[in-house]
C-alpha cells in the first residue's frame, strides 16, 4: 500500500488533506508538532472511515528530529509516494516590528521545513521512478500582504523551489506542484479582519479546508501525471 506523508496535519488544511488521501487509498502518515492528541484523534477518525493512518511527531524545522523520524519511516518497504509539505506558521507584524525570532520561525517552517522533509524522501522516489510532491504555498507569496513580509517571502520561495525541483525530477516521473490557497477557514485566520477581506473575494466567502484537500488529492493521484512545476491557485477569485 502506498503511503502519503502530510506535515502539520494535526488540524486545519493538513487534517483535511490526510482524510482525503486516506479516502484515495493511501496509508496516511499524520505529522504533528505540538498536538499528539489531535493527531491521534484524526487517525482514529480515518480508521473509522475504513482508512489507515499513523501519527508521527516532529518539528519540520528540526533537521535532526526530521531525519530520525524519516529514517525510521523509510525502514518500511511500502513506498512513500506522496509528500505534502503543509506545515505553516504566521506571526503577522509590520516589518519594522518583526523580531528576529519571528522572522526565523516563519521562514524556517516553510523553507527549512521543505528542505528537511523533502530531501530524504526524494532519492527513494527517484529509485522507484514515481512520486508526488505537493507544497502548500499561499496567495501572500504571489501578491504580497501587509504584515506578512516574512511569510510572503517564504511562501514565494516555496513556489520557486517547487518549479526548480520539478525540472530536476520530471524525467523520473515525479511531479512537484504548489497549491496556493487564498483565505481558508481555519485557525490561521483567527483575528483577521474578515469582513473587509470578504468584500474583495469575488465568490464572497472563505474557502474550506476540504476544498483545498480535494485539489491536493487530485494532484497526488496518478491522473495528474502531466501536471508539474505549477502553482495552482484556490482562492475564490481573489487573485
Ligand atoms: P493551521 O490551522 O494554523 O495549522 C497549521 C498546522 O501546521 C498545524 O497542524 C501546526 O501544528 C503545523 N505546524 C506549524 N509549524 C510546524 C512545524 N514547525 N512543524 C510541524 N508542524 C507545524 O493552518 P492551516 O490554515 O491549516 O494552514 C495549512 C497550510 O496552508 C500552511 O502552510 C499555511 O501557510 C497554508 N495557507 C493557509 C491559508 C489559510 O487561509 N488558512 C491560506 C494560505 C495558505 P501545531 O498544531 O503544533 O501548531
Amino acid at each position: 500500500m502506498s503511503r502519503a506523508l502530510i506535515t502539520g496535519a494535526s488540524r486545519g488544511i493538513g487534517a483535511a488533506i490526510a482524510k482525503a488521501l486516506a479516502r484515495a487509498g493511501h496509508h496516511v502518515i499524520v505529522n504533528f508538532r505540538s498536538q499528539p492528541a489531535e493527531a491521534e484523534r484524526l487517525c482514529e477518525s480515518i480508521a473509522s472511515e475504513g482508512g489507515t493512518a499513523t501519527p508521527v511527531g516532529f518539528d519540520v524545522r528540526d533537521r535532526t528530529a526530521v531525519h530520525a523520524a524519516l529514517e525510521a519511516l523509510l525502514q518500511d518497504p511500502e513506498p512513500i509516494e506522496v509528500l505534502v509539505n503543509n506545515a505553516g506558521y504566521t506571526r503577522d507584524n509590520a516589518f519594522p516590528s518583526i523580531p528576529f525570532a519571528d522572522w526565523d520561525a516563519v521562514t524556517r517552517t516553510t523553507l527549512d521545513g521543505f528542505y528537511n522533509v523533502t530531501q530524504p524522501l526524494v532519492m527513494p522516489m527517484v529509485r522507484r521512478r514515481y512520486g508526488r510532491i505537493i507544497n502548500i504555498s499561499s496567495i501572500s507569496g504571489v501578491t504580497g500582504n501587509r504584515g506578512q513580509t516574512h511569510y510572503a517571502a517564504a511562501k514565494a520561495g516555496l513556489i520557486a523551489a517547487t518549479k526548480s525541483l520539478s525540472k530536476e525530477l520530471g524525467k523520473r516521473r515525479i511531479t512537484v506542484n504548489a497549491v496556493v490557497p487564498g483565505l481558508i477557514d481555519t485557525d490561521m485566520l483567527k483575528g483577521a479582519p474578515l469582513d473587509e477581506i470578504m468584500k474583495q473575494i469575488p465568490l464572497g466567502r472563505l474557502g474550506q479546508a476540504e476544498e483545498v484537500a480535494d485539489l491536493v488529492a487530485f494532484l497526488a493521484s496518478a491522473k495528474a501525471a502531466y501536471i508539474t512545476g505549477q502553482a495552482i491557485g484556490i482562492n475564490g477569485g481573489l487573485a
